[in-house]
């Protein structure tokens, strides 16, 4: 292991939770909701709320299924641990875009994610996505804040296009891209980048419960995820290409991408070639990939990571089981830098699909927007909601 990887708390948290101040001087956090509160990412998003230093969860939405009951009867909580405490007794509402919350997280289906997540930025909320309806607008960022912060830029003419007053959408990546993306980053920084061959194994919980059925994924693997392909050749080029004041302008890489459902849990794991533009060394090539961290404004971020990409030197690592939780979540965990005969260089990655690939990337947003100083506070006035700006 590297001098990055020989301790996977050099990863975690930079700072402990009590010492993170609120952007602002309010002292109050902002208040969050969730839509989608009841699936997979609901939960994650609920569980990771739970004593966050600047978000304080007060809204959860779900299908008619669950609305008009407590969250704790209507979810099937998957988690280990109790639901928390300030989730259980909150009244699941449904997606009317009247709710007491500052902004609201979504983890909707897909199937309803891309109108109620546009009547809600219409209403005034900002939108924090975890769905795939608006990732490719042309007026949506889609972020993952060690990548491409700079595109929150786009904000001011979303706003623009589509007259949203205070509301708007940030969308996170599809689970698989973002661990993908995270790990092209330094390389794309270091050397620039020409081709990527990518191969996953990807989770049985990246499918959302109940997801895949047991007897078609037991013992099995399924080399078709619907869609799946599709996102991880075309995001990685807004994710990495820029805003340049009017439009993005997609990075000009080439991509290629199988997908594959394997038996497994909860992390993905990608086997990817790549040719750089300016040859490298595998001990440059490695240490780009360790050396990779991330600047202070995003150190202060609660959610945020020092090194986003652990590099480990063993054979037989990354692995699911043991390596998912690395940094929390949130790392992307790099294994097997060696020659690529057919491009330049060839590397296993692994990262969880639901932290960094949906709740945790989600919460890193919003906590990059609170402190760029892009969430309001909605005040209550009687039936009619206002805001108020609120400047880090
Ligand atoms: P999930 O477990 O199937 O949860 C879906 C959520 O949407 C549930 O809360 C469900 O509420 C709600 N919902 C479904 N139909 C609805 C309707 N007609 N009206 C209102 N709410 C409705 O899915 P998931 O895995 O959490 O994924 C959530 C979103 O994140 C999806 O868009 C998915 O593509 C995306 N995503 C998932 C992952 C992952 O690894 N799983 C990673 C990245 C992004 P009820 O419980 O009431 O039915």
């Amino acid at each position: 292991m590297n001098a990055h990887s020989s301790d996977h708390g050099d990863h975690v948290c930079l700072l402990p939770q009590a010492e993170i101040s609120l952007p602002g001087n309010s002292g109050k956090r902002w208040r969050a909701g969730v839509l989608g509160a009841t699936g997979l990412v609901g939960q994650r998003l609920v569980k990771l709320l739970a004593g966050h230093p600047w978000f304080e969860l007060t809204e959860v939405a779900a299908s008619e299924r669950s609305s008009g009951r407590t969250y704790s009867e209507a979810v099937r909580w998957h988690l280990d641990g109790p639901v928390p405490d300030a989730a259980r007794g909150l009244i699941v509402k449904g997606l009317d875009p009247n709710i007491e919350c500052d902004f609201v997280f979504s983890a909707l289906d897909s199937s309803v994610a891309g109108s109620a997540e546009e009547d809600f930025a219409r209403s005034g909320y900002p939108v924090v996505s975890n769905s795939k309806n608006h990732r490719m607008d042309p007026d949506v960022p889609l972020l993952i804040p060690e990548v491409n912060a700079s595109h929150l830029d786009a904000l001011p003419a979303q706003q623009k296009n589509r007259g949203y007053n205070g509301g708007f959408i940030v969308t996170n990546p599809n689970c698989s891209t973002a661990g993908l993306v995270l790990v092209l980053k330094p390389l794309a920084d270091a050397f620039g980048l020409e081709k990527v061959f990518a191969v996953t194994l990807q989770a049985v919980s990246g499918a959302g419960y109940p997801g895949v059925a047991s007897m078609d994924i037991h013992a099995n693997v399924i080399p078709f995820i619907s869609g799946e392909e599709e996102k991880m050749e075309s995001e990685p080029q807004k994710l990495l290409g820029k805003w340049d004041g009017a439009r993005f302008i997609d990075a000009g890489l080439r991509l290629s991408a199988h997908c594959n459902r394997v038996p497994v849990l909860e992390g993905h794991l990608e086997c990817i070639s790549v040719s750089l533009k300016k040859i490298a060394s595998l001990e440059e090539v490695r240490e780009a990939l360790g050396n990779f961290q991330v600047d202070s404004e995003l150190a202060s971020l609660p959610s945020a990571i020092r090194h986003p990409v652990l590099v480990l030197d063993d054979d037989d690592r990354p692995q699911p089981r043991r390596d998912v939780h690395a940094g929390n979540g949130m790392a992307a965990v790099v294994g097997r830098v060696r020659e690529c005969p057919l491009l330049d260089i060839k590397l296993t990655l692994l990262s969880h699909n639901l932290v960094r690939g949906a709740a945790g990337a989600a919460l890193l947003n919003a906590e990059l927007l609170a402190a760029r100083g892009f969430l309001n506070r909605r005040v209550l006035a009687s039936k009619s909601q206002s805001t108020e700006r609120v400047h880090p």
